[in-house]
């Protein structure tokens, strides 16, 4: 055997042995688990990681599980400090959609969904709703409709930035009613609700999980829901859906999984699998999601290898989708 072939196997054992010492050291004692959401705190995607967080916690045997939120760029920035972070299974993100947007939608993204990350499962299935400020006049969709007609040009439209599930949606909704508004991006729908309460912005077509609330307590006008068929909840099951609406194959449903960045042991990756799958199952986190239209995975979708090939065919529908709109960002 030549010496750098040697020196190579000797190196590769090294690694192979710290590799599997880090994982069975995994969690390790008094160090937190971080999960990145790439948006503002108190939207969507961060409830799904504070609702999660304490479910987790509890299987995989961490000290704690804590939230950072480090948004912008319609999810780009947190998913690409994940992506760079140490593959020791403390840094975890927790993203939708964007996911399977991102590579379409914007040219110069600095990571790769497919290749940077370890896939840990999918968490769960969100509908969306059109949603507007509360003195908006329109009540049901038609007068929306008219109302948007009547206000072409003058119309603002909030989301998280491009790549963001809102701003997927809001692109459909542009398309499919043949009409341009002023797309006004935050890093988060939270920061967008606020504004949309205030009134500074429109409209807004964002998950049931940030909108339900402010819908029942009838703060924002509720038009429609994105989905196929009738949501189920109180405060939305009422909403028509934009295809029956007459916005024909207007469907977006959005999802969120969890992953870690590329290269962790994957004893590691099957303990947070195994401890995602046990959290999915916490009758609390169920109730907590579910009560605001939420759908907790439990089929082959927890599974890593189903959950990335699902991405992979969401990156396949939505590509063309995008492309045909023509909105790229560099
Ligand atoms: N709902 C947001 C989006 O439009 C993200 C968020 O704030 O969670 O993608």
């Amino acid at each position: 055997m030549n010496k750098l072939l040697t020196l190579t196997l000797a190196v590769a054992a090294t690694f192979s042995v710290l590799s599997s010492a880090q994982a069975s050291d995994f969690p390790i004692k008094d160090k937190p688990i971080t999960i990145i959401v790439p948006f503002t705190a108190g939207g969507p995607t961060d409830r799904v990681a504070r609702d999660l967080a304490e479910s987790l916690r509890k299987p995989l045997g961490a000290s704690a599980v804590v939230i950072e939120n480090a948004p912008g760029a319609g999810s780009s920035i947190g998913a690409n400090k994940v992506a760079k972070a140490s593959p020791d299974g403390h840094t975890l993100l927790l993203n939708h959609i964007g996911m399977a947007t991102i590579p379409t939608l914007v040219r110069s993204v600095p990571f790769k969904v497919e290749t940077d990350f370890e896939y840990l499962g999918m968490i769960n299935e969100v509908p969306m709703t059109l949603v507007s400020k509360p003195t908006l006049p329109a009540k049901n969709y038609k007068e929306l409709v008219t109302w948007i007609a009547a206000n072409k040009g003058k119309i603002n439209l909030g989301n998280a930035g491009i790549g963001s599930a809102s701003h997927l949606c809001g692109l459909l909704l542009q398309t499919a009613l043949q009409t341009d508004m002023t797309t006004i991006p935050y890093k988060g729908t939270s920061a967008a609700m606020n504004d949309l309460l205030g009134g500074q912005i429109d409209l807004m077509c964002d998950q049931t999980t940030n909108t339900t609330g402010q819908i029942e307590a009838k703060k924002i006008n509720a038009y429609a829901v994105t989905t196929t068929k009738h949501l189920t909840i109180p405060a939305l099951k009422d909403l028509p859906t934009l295809q029956e609406s007459g916005l024909k194959g207007f469907e977006i449903t959005i999802w969120h999984g969890l992953y870690a960045p590329k290269g962790t042991p994957p004893e590691i990756v099957k303990k947070i699998n195994d401890a995602l799958k046990v959290a999915l199952k916490d009758p609390e986190f169920i109730k907590k999601e579910e009560g605001l239209g939420a759908i907790i995975i439990s089929d082959k979708r927890v599974e890593p290898a189903e959950h990335k090939k699902y991405v992979a065919s969401e990156i396949a529908k939505w590509s063309p989708i995008i492309k045909a709109a023509g909105v790229y960002a560099d």
